[in-house]
């Protein structure tokens, strides 16, 4: 045990302890809301639906909860109980060059991983999902999912790792910055290449057919000032009845994609607020900064480990020893930066926020502001999203702003 051991533990017990106390904290909360409906939405929603909202959420929260502990434990284990450790050794045991260690050892880890996350993500949607009446997957999808996912981390993740491995080990002191840039590469590619080719493994997406709603779709995106390349339906009701609405890719490969639950439940000018708000996003920018934050965090947390990979106290204070291979610097540095950034979250969900209510004024300037509103309704009340949440919790974690809130501004836009 060193310095940095009692620094990194004493920021875990904070991480952990702040998350589960937010997290009871906001299941109480709900609780102690279900038997009324908050007035503003008295008129749209029943209390059968908001009693359903609350256990919803609070089952959601508490499966979380227990996904926080583990998290902790599972943290713990690979470090001070030499979890990595052994991981590692097993890998040397299978390879003798450095490269291929380096990649087996990321492999084992990560199958463990999501060994690990398989009971609750399990759980998550067999559970709670299907209790509430979300669920439409069945085992065989989930596993042909997961075969999928797994199929593409293999495709695309090995080459990378192969890639920032092989840089970290021949390009001197610079090369931080050179993994950033192929880091960076990646991602943007990935990015592109998201609509086209990696979304259609998973989904059926079809042209939006000719009629009505097509019409005035475009017609409200030439009033946007955009030119869309595609109008498309996603069979989203293939895995659960949730409804969304996104924009995706960029360049050529940009899209605008409509759930099919979405098209369902919303009527023409509602469908045409939330695609306003969408085209908010896009047009104030927030895509775009948001990018650009990924790429300099990107490189302030390569720089830093750059800084932190030749330090012995680092590994010594996580018993890891030292010198310790590329790969276990890289992966140790990924599992132990979160416990440090945790209070960096409520900074970055206010950002968030800001970005949703610059998109709702956006689109209360494009679409009537009730649109939105009886939207937004439907909504919450479809996805049983909860209308009380904790305030701080809500502060802390959400991306987008407390529905309450959220519609009161657009009220208060549609008198204006
Ligand atoms: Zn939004």
């Amino acid at each position: 045990m060193n310095a940095f051991s009692l620094v990194f533990l004493a920021a875990l017990a904070i991480a952990t302890g702040v998350r589960l106390w937010l997290a009871a904290r906001h299941v109480r909360h709900i609780q102690s809301h279900r038997e009324a409906v908050p007035a503003a939405f008295a008129g749209d929603i029943g209390i059968d639906a908001h009693r359903k909202a609350a256990d919803y959420s609070s089952a959601k929260t508490r499966l979380n909860m227990g996904a926080i502990a583990i998290d902790a434990i599972v943290l713990l284990v690979l470090t001070f109980g030499g979890g990595l450790q052994a991981i590692d050794n097993l890998a040397a045991s299978f390879f003798d060059g450095n490269l291929a260690r380096g990649v087996a050892f990321v492999a084992i880890l990560a199958v463990i991983l999501s060994l690990v996350d398989l009971p609750f993500s399990l759980y998550r949607t067999f559970g709670i999902e299907a209790r509430f009446g979300f669920n439409k997957m069945t085992l065989g999808m989930f596993f042909a999912d997961l075969a999928k996912s797994s199929a593409l981390g293999i495709v695309f993740g090995l080459p990378l790792l192969f890639a920032v491995l092989w840089l970290m080990a021949g390009m001197g002191e610079l090369w931080w910055l050179y993994v950033w840039a192929v880091v960076v590469a990646f991602m943007l590619f990935m990015q592109f290449i998201a609509p086209t080719v990696i979304a259609p493994l998973f989904n059926k997406f079809s042209p939006m057919q000719e009629g009505e709603m097509k019409k005035r779709i475009e017609e409200l995106i030439a009033r946007c000032g955009f030119t869309s390349k595609g109008l498309f339906v996603m069979d989203g009701s293939k895995r659960s009845s949730h409804g969304n609405a996104y924009f995706t890719g960029f360049g050529n490969s940009k899209r605008i994609v409509f759930f099919d639950t979405l098209l369902s439940r919303l009527e023409i000018p509602e469908i045409e607020a939330v695609l306003a708000h969408e085209l908010g996003h896009f047009r104030m920018r927030h895509v775009v900064k948001r990018l650009a934050l990924m790429v300099v965090s990107t490189l302030v947390f390569f720089w830093l480990l750059g800084v932190l990979m030749d330090q012995a106290w680092f590994y010594e204070g996580l018993h890891i020893a030292f010198p310790a291979t590329n790969a276990m610097s890289l992966v140790l540095f990924f599992m132990v930066v979160p416990v440090f950034t945790f209070l960096l979250q409520p900074l970055m969900a206010m950002y968030s926020r800001k970005h949703e209510f610059e998109a709702d004024e956006y689109a209360a300037r494009f679409t009537p502001a009730r649109d939105l509103v009886h939207a937004l309704v439907k909504l919450y009340k479809d996805n049983a999203s909860t209308l009380t949440p904790d305030p701080l919790h809500s502060a802390f974690y959400d991306s987008h702003p407390p529905a309450s809130i959220r519609i009161a501004r657009l009220e208060q836009l549609a008198r204006t």
